[in-house]
Formats: C-alpha cells, sequence, structure tokens
C-alpha cells in the first residue's frame, strides 16, 4: 500500500518496452516518492518486470491486470485501487501497425485505434473525475513522434497518435483550472528488440497490389534509415523512462 506522502502513479503496458522501464525507474527512486500500479493485460507476462524491479516489488511496485480495450477490466483495475486516488496517470499502452493501405484490413485500423486512441481515453475518463474532485493531479500520454508527422506506411498509426494529440491538447486546457496536468511525450524511434524484429519482418513481406515505388523507397530508404537512426542516436526504453520521470518530478 502507498505510504502518506507518495505518489500513486499508475501505468498502463507494463510488460515489455518502455512501460516496464518507466514503472522500474519509478519503483527504484531513492526516496520513494512512488507507489507503482504497474499493469498488464496479462499476468503471465509478468516475469521481466518483477525481475528488473527486484526489491521494490511488493513494496514501491505492485502489479494489476488491466486491458485498456475493455471497458469492465478498466473500471475494475481503477475501483480497486484504494480511494481509486491516482496521482498521475502514464498511458503508455500502444500497438503499431506497419504496411500500405492494400495490406491491411478494418479490424487491423480499428484495434490500432480501440488500443491507442479510446484506450487512452477509457483511462482518462476513469481517473479524471476524482482527479479533478482532489484538484490536484498528473495525466501523461506516451504519443510519439508520429504523432506530429505521418510517415510511409505508418498511416493508421501516425493517424491514432495524431488525433490523440488533438485530443490531449483540447483537453488539456480544460483541466488546468482543476490543477490537472496533462503531458504528451513524443519519442523518436526507441530502440527494443520489437522495433527491430518488426523491422526485419516488414522488410521481408512483399506488399502485392501496393505501388512498388513507395514499396521501394519504404524497404530500401526509410527501413535502413530508421536501423541508422537507431544506431546514432541509440535512444532506448531507459531514455524515454528518464524523461517521463522528469515530467512528473
Ligand atoms: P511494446 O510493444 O514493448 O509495449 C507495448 C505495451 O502495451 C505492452 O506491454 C503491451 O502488452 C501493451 N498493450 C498493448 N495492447 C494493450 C491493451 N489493449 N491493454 C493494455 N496493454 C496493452 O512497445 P513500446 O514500449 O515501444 O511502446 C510503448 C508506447 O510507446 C506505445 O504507446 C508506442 O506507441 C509508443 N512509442 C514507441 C516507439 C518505439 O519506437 N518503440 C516510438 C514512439 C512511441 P502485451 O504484452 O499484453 O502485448
Amino acid at each position: 500500500m502507498a505510504q502518506p506522502g507518495q505518489k500513486v502513479v499508475l501505468i498502463t503496458g507494463c510488460s515489455s518496452g518502455i512501460g516496464l522501464r518507466i514503472a522500474v525507474l519509478l519503483a527504484k527512486d531513492e526516496q520513494k516518492r512512488y507507489y507503482v500500479i504497474a499493469t498488464m493485460r496479462d499476468l503471465k507476462r509478468k516475469d521481466k518486470l518483477v525481475e528488473a524491479a527486484g526489491d521494490a516489488y511488493g513494496k514501491t511496485l505492485t502489479l494489476l491486470t488491466l486491458d485498456v480495450c475493455n471497458d469492465e477490466s478498466v473500471k475494475q483495475c481503477i475501483n480497486s485501487v484504494k480511494d481509486r486516488h491516482i496521482d498521475v496517470l502514464v498511458n503508455n499502452a500502444g500497438i503499431g501497425l506497419v504496411g500500405p493501405l492494400e495490406a491491411i484490413s478494418m479490424d487491423e485500423m480499428k484495434k490500432v485505434f480501440e488500443t491507442n486512441f479510446f484506450g487512452v481515453i477509457r483511462m482518462i475518463k476513469e481517473v479524471m473525475p476524482d482527479m479533478k474532485k482532489r484538484r490536484g493531479g498528473h495525466i501523461i500520454v506516451i504519443s510519439s513522434v508520429m504523432g506530429l508527422q505521418g510517415v510511409v506506411f505508418n498511416d493508421v498509426y501516425a493517424a491514432s497518435k495524431f488525433a490523440m494529440e488533438g485530443f490531449c491538447e483540447s483537453l488539456a486546457v480544460q483541466l488546468l483550472k482543476f490543477n490537472v496536468i496533462l503531458s504528451m511525450i513524443e519519442p523518436g524511434p526507441v530502440h527494443t528488440e520489437f522495433e527491430m524484429k518488426m523491422i526485419q519482418d516488414v522488410s521481408q513481406k512483399d506488399y502485392p497490389g501496393a505501388d512498388p515505388d513507395t514499396v521501394h523507397y519504404f524497404k530500401n530508404v526509410y527501413l535502413p534509415s530508421s536501423v541508422d537512426i537507431f544506431e546514432a542516436l541509440g535512444q532506448t526504453p531507459d531514455d524515454i523512462a528518464r524523461c517521463t520521470k522528469k515530467v512528473i518530478e
């Protein structure tokens, strides 16, 4: 349970990548300023997080199940937080979708919006009333540089993040009066195993029906330059976690 003076931070999508690193960094804060509720869809995937959290697990870090696409799961999760008091909500859960429109089904597109857009809104709607009532809170959204600039073959992913940017800019001004801050973090390419595997997978696909020039550009210019960016800048989930911690502080 959170100790007096500790900020309660709920993070979505902590089974891997950026969410896992944010959870661990905050839970291991030397001054123990945070009590982290690390959530994930399937607790069977908790081992990496538990191992990385070490001694913090069970003290400054606890786990809850949460699927941001499921109304009931979101309600249950928030209801199980003591008094529903959450000081900081970090909306990190998200999925990607790469490829030409010809290769992507409507169901896949809807899933991206359901997770990256409505998933965040579902969380904010559930957490916001208590923050407003208590006149304080911080909502953080992990968006993407693709929420500011579109990228070839990332049409739907970029659209979901653009939509989020518009939503948050509009809501943020309404929350200020209640002393609730809404912050966006827009990472560029982050070097994760998942990203590298995705690049390998898509570079091997044929994309029948798509414009061959665009496929050629994507595979031979865009993807190799992404790998160059990863290697040159080496931005890792830990960098995004440090940035998120600074935003919270
Ligand atoms: P990962 O795939 O490593 O992590 C995504 C996390 O979201 C996983 O824990 C996944 O859980 C979870 N998730 C997916 N769907 C749901 C859902 N319905 N409910 C709850 N959790 C869910 O990716 P990253 O760490 O890279 O991505 C984290 C965020 O950062 C995303 O919002 C992404 O858009 C953003 N981002 C990433 C960049 C990158 O280059 N990696 C760049 C810019 C932004 P599960 O294990 O259950 O699948």
